[in-house]
């Protein structure tokens, strides 16, 4: 069977939920091979989780000093994996980086590149949410090795173990791979709460909220549920809350179990990112806001009277 690379999406020595998802999505198209770049040890590190969700081989792209340059590395060494392994279609999670590696990666390969995947069939037709999830079309790569760049949440993760056998990648940087370097990586840590785009349940505050003091209110819900917080882009413009956590079209996509909406309108912007959510639940003060249409549950009044009730009733529980 034809091999599918997954370019593995992982931090703080853990594979992000986005990386089973995709390797759930490659055994549609072949037997899935995961491409960990990473510090020396890193792929051994991940090989239960990623034999776990169908790995057949882990390609281990170790090197320190690939991880001091921007993407690029990622894009040679992808590309090098495929000129040797020849495989079926290449998956990539829609990350920010991952957005960037995929259109280096189409250029080394001259190959068809499809975005904002959120459903893929065997015979390689993928269904793709574009302006901002308003419009559905399936589209199909026609030349090269197809690249599918696939959103969050739009596959179920379903476990089928495989052989997951560790394979030594060679590292070999171009010169143009290393015109850009890492001086320093500062991490945004979201403290005790969970990563936002890995979070079962995701509280997210908007400008309803009025100000940055105010997101206590949405953080004390998200802690009473667990929760990761999250905010619109217009909380995090006016300064309630910092740019990391901003979910949508030019922010993060979430696609919790459960996903709350705090004063926020709907705007097709913030759709974008969290549309997928299993159960979504808006408090909004404005009968007519755009997201109790995509709501499953609505509550029509003040987001300070509603969301502080409604932590207290999960505290009892
Ligand atoms: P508003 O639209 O101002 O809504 C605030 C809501 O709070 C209102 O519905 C109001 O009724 C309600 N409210 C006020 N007070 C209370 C209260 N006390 N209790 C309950 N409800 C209350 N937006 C994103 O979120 N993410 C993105 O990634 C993103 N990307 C964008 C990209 C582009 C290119 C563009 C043009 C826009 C983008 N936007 C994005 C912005 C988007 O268009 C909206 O402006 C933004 O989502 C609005 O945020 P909001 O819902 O918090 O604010």
């Amino acid at each position: 069977m034809a091999e599918v690379l997954v370019l593995v999406e992982h931090v703080d020595g853990a594979v992000k939920k986005i990386t089973t998802e995709l390797l759930t999505a490659a055994r549609q198209l072949g037997e899935p091979s995961a491409v960990v770049v990473g510090a020396p040890g890193t792929a051994a590190g991940y090989a239960d989780t990623l034999k776990e969700f169908g790995a057949a081989k882990i390609y281990a792209a170790e090197s320190d000093e690939a991880l001091t340059y921007l993407v690029a590395p990622k894009s040679d060494i992808l590309a090098s994996i495929a000129g040797s392994a020849s495989p079926a279609a290449i998956l990539i999670a829609a990350t920010a980086e991952g957005k960037e590696i995929a259109g280096r990666l189409a250029v080394k390969l001259e190959s068809g590149l499809l975005y904002d995947v959120v459903g893929l069939g065997a015979d390689g037709v993928a269904t793709q949410a574009i302006f901002a999830g308003q419009v559905i079309v399936k589209s199909q790569v026609t030349s090269g090795t197809p690249i599918y760049v696939l959103k969050g949440g739009a596959v179920d993760a379903e476990a089928a173990p495989a052989a997951g056998e560790l394979v030594e990648a060679s590292v070999s940087l171009s010169e143009a791979a290393t015109k850009a370097k890492i001086l320093d990586r500062v991490v945004e840590s979201s403290g005790s709460r969970p990563e936002l785009t890995d979070a079962n349940i995701v509280v997210s505050g908007g400008r309803g909220v009025g100000s940055a003091d105010n997101f206590k209110v949405v953080e004390d819900l998200a802690d009473s549920l667990g929760a990761a917080v999250g905010a619109s882009r217009a909380a995090v413009d006016s300064g309630f809350y910092p740019h990391q956590f901003q979910v949508g079209q030019t922010g993060k996509t979430v696609s919790p179990q459960l996903y709350v909406a705090l004063g926020i309108s709907g705007a097709i912007q913030h759709r974008a990112g969290m549309q997928t959510s299993k159960t979504i639940v808006a408090v909004n003060k404005d009968p007519e806001a755009p997201i109790f249409e995509l709501a499953d549950f609505g509550v029509v009044g003040d987001l300070f009277a509603v969301a502080p009730q409604a932590a207290e009733e999960v505290r009892k529980r």
